[in-house]
């Protein structure tokens, strides 16, 4: 598959005129952060657009400028000119929102994840990007698409988010250039940095003071893992979005090169999300022989099996990975 030029993909927004704008179930801030800024501006050129995942805007992103624009797919399923996949490593990442399309001309793929397949008529994948917020950025100043504070704030929160607020080693001498502009296109850092980081349901906390209880070392303190039962999660009423992050309380202690977090889901599955804090233990090819994927130092899969199982399969496997 050949990459698209940002003109070529630049073209095909201008020339159409129903869009819609899709991403990854169980989105996070670039997930989210992404569909509405490229869904805002593309309504700016006076298009229009259709934003939906799967399961709707989150509670926790409620605050996003232009929340209110993003939908659940409908049951019914739609026509539209072009269908855009943001930050989504494979279709089957989109879930239910991609049946409600019945027919698009194009499906364009933007995408910085290195195990994103190319799938789509056009597609622009930058896996040295730290977030899809990123790469949309570049894309609307080079091709002078229309950026407001609404789709700055947007494009912040996409970035801020997946480079753990501008520290992650994905985050490049670049990326806080953007984050200048950004700042000076109006984007309020503290309020929004507050919102994003500090106005956590109480849940959460009590859900991490669950997780801790049965946390435990593995390969002398390298690896560190959590667990979280179906069983808890419906006794403190957890809603899927609590979890986002908190595999970062294990990465931050001192010794430990791979976090990883089981999540005992209601379909029989095992949801696995893995994070390395050492280039040479690449925790997505981890997850990718599990029929899971991402990134190098942050990845996941939903694995069949009872956590016990599960569990076992990954820390096997993530000892052979750090060499012991
Ligand atoms: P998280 O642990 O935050 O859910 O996901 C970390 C990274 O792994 C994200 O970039 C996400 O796209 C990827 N990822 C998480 N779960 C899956 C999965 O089930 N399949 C694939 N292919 N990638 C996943
Ligand atoms: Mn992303």
């Amino acid at each position: 598959m050949m990459p698209s030029s940002f003109k070529e993909i630049a073209e095909a927004l201008r020339a159409h005129q129903r869009f819609l704008v899709l991403s990854h179930v169980r989105p996070d801030g670039d997930a989210l952060g992404s569909q509405l800024a490229l869904g805002l501006s593309l309504e700016l050129l006076g298009k229009k657009v259709s934003i939906w995942n799967e399961d709707g805007l989150l509670d926790k992103y409620a605050f996003l400028p232009g929340g209110e624009r993003l939908a659940r797919p409908p049951s019914t399923p739609e026509d539209f000119d072009i269908a855009i996949a943001l930050d989504t490593a494979t279709q089957s990442r989109l879930g239910t929102a991609a049946n409600a399309v019945r027919s698009a001309t194009k499906w364009i793929n933007i995408d910085h994840h290195f195990s994103n397949p190319g799938y789509g008529d056009l597609v622009l994948i930058d896996p040295i990007s730290p977030a899809t917020g990123q790469i949309l950025f570049e894309l609307i100043k080079d091709q002078s698409l229309p950026l407001n504070l609404a789709i700055a704030t947007n494009l912040f929160v996409a970035i801020s988010t997946d480079t753990g607020s501008f520290q992650y080693p994905n985050t490049t001498a670049r990326t806080f250039e953007i984050g200048a502009e950004l700042v000076r296109t109006g984007v309020n850092v503290g309020q929004i940095s507050q919102l994003l980081y500090e106005s956590y349901p109480r849940r959460r906390t009590e859900l991490l003071r669950e997780l801790l209880r049965t946390m435990q070392f593995e390969a002398n303190g390298k690896i560190a893992c959590f667990t979280l039962t179906a069983k808890v999660a419906t006794e403190l009423n957890a809603k899927a979005e609590d979890n986002e992050g908190l595999i970062d309380h294990l990465r931050a202690i001192q010794g430990v090169i791979v976090a990883i977090f089981f999540e005992e889901l209601s379909d029989g599955k095992v949801r696995v999300s893995m994070r390395s804090k050492s280039e040479s233990v690449d925790v997505s090819a981890i997850c990718q022989k599990f029929g899971g994927g991402g990134h190098k130092l942050a990845a996941g899969a939903r694995v069949r099996g009872t956590l016990t199982e599960v569990q076992d399969r990954f820390l096997q496997a993530t000892c052979e990975a750090i060499n012991l």
